[in-house]
């Protein structure tokens, strides 16, 4: 049987045995599982569109280096998928993890940019793609002292305030995890030009504000801030966690008004810590637990239980929701990274029913999971393992869903996507959960 058969076969059996499971579920979580290769002649038309952010980013999220496929940063950084074989409906996000041995090749085919199947050089068209994205115009600034605006910020209004982490090494770095790799590489390759691994707050607020001031198209238009970068164990520019990202709360915060959602990435802060942060404006947080199992969590994020421990992680997350409210907490989980062997689960079942144990306990106290597929990150300790089957994604997704609907909680966003749930209509590039439920309705067809 061919490779390219028994992927159409593998796709669309799924899509038998999950009849309750939307095409762009499955099809999107297969995608983010294998990453996504992008032809030369695609790579030239890449001009003046908004490429992957490598500079002023934590995270490549490439499952090859640069040294393996140069072009990488010419890449888009995410596609949008359409129509094709399956009836794609909406936009179908998905995040550019550049891949070079991967099944899913954006070609153009027949003139049209489109995204094909692959098995050894034959190539099957099975979707097509919306239009890149423009490059956003506050990329091409820059500050008075030579800062680019556009290692401030993402496209939205997420800037990485802090580009290093201080769990840092194998004793504390979390293993399915790339950004210290990511500021060395973006460095060495001259698409990171910072020079300290951390940014300027009243710069980073005036970028953001930029944002919001831009003239852009409907799709295009930003919706809040997240504010991310790594852990501060110790201090950074003299200041603790705390401290140090509350001065972005602030800064932003008084520079954008009280219209816009503001979302901090860190820790779990103790009550009085989060305190702080809502009072100067955040409205939401995040607080990345990664893997539900304890035990678990201890091996693949050292540093964490080191530092904060699974109880406490979990106490303060409970605690986070008395400051900022009922599903104003979210935590991220790297879906599937409870099967890395040699530690994790074998069997799919097994970790399914711990994950989805997980998402039940965060779900009933007002947190809402934010499922982010699991891949092999050339610069993570995590390489060399064998990826969690599809089914185990599509069922994790499922449970997701049907307890987000039972728990009455919104769908997650991380303050800066819009919180639009349903086939193509998700935001978040590298999670197919939100691609759960409701069909689009006709008026959000985007035609
Ligand atoms: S806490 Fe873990 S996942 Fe987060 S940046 Fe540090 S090493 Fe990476």
């Amino acid at each position: 049987m061919s490779g390219l058969i028994s992927k159409r076969e593998e796709l669309e059996a799924h899509f038998k045995r999950y009849p309750d499971v939307p095409r762009e579920v499955i099809l999107k979580s297969d995608m983010l599982r294998l990453g996504v290769f992008f032809t030369e002649p695609v790579t030239q038309l890449t001009e003046g569109c908004r490429t992957k952010l490598y500079g002023g980013n934590v995270f490549a999220h490439d499952i090859v280096t640069p040294d393996e496929m140069p072009r990488v940063f010419r890449v888009p950084e995410f596609i949008e998928l359409r129509g094709g074989l399956y009836g794609l409906r909406g936009r179908l996000r998905v995040h550019s993890r550049v891949n070079t041995k991967t099944p899913y090749v954006v070609d153009v085919v027949d003139g049209a940019v489109r995204l094909c199947l692959r098995e050894g050089e034959r190539k099957e068209p099975i979707a097509d793609l919306w239009p890149f994205r423009p490059e956003p115009k506050f990329w091409s600034k820059k500050f008075e002292d030579g800062t680019p605006y556009k290692e401030l910020s993402w496209a939205e209004p997420h800037p990485i305030v802090f580009l290093m982490c201080q769990h840092w090494g194998p004793k504390e770095e979390c293993k399915f995890c790339e950004i210290n790799y990511t500021w060395n590489m973006t460095h060495q390759h001259g698409v990171g030009t910072l020079k300290k691994p951390y940014t300027d707050p009243q710069q980073v607020a005036e970028v953001i504000a930029e944002i919001f001031r831009e003239e852009r198209a409907p799709e295009d238009k930003p919706y809040g801030v997240l504010i991310d970068g790594g852990t501060i164990t110790k201090q950074v520019a003299g200041l603790t966690e705390n401290e140090f990202y509350l001065r972005y709360v602030e800064a932003i915060r008084e520079k954008i008004g009280p219209t816009w959602p503001i979302c901090v990435m860190s820790h779990p802060q103790t009550k009085e810590g989060a305190k702080r942060w809502r009072d100067a404006g955040a409205t939401k947080q995040c607080a990345n637990i990664e893997v539900w199992d304890k035990r678990l969590f201890g091996t693949i994020c050292p540093g964490k239980e080191r530092h904060i421990g699974w109880d406490n992680w979990v106490k303060r997350m409970l605690d986070e929701v008395e400051v900022f409210g009922w599903g104003n907490v979210e935590a991220t989980f790297v879906a599937g990274v409870e099967m890395a062997q040699p530690w994790g689960f074998t069997e799919v079942r097994d970790a399914v029913r711990s994950t989805t144990s997980g998402m039940e306990y965060l779900m009933s106290h007002g947190i809402v999971p934010m499922m982010v597929v699991w891949a092999f990150y050339a610069g993570a300790a995590l390489k060399d393992q064998v990826r969690p089957p599809l089914e185990y994604y599509v069922e994790i997704a499922r449970n997701w869903y049907e307890l987000l609907c039972k728990y009455r909680l919104p769908g997650p966003t991380y303050g800066v996507w819009a919180p639009r749930m349903g086939p193509g209509r998700f935001e978040m590039v590298s999670s197919a959960v939100g691609d759960m439920g409701d069909e689009p309705l006709p008026s959000q067809s985007y035609d």
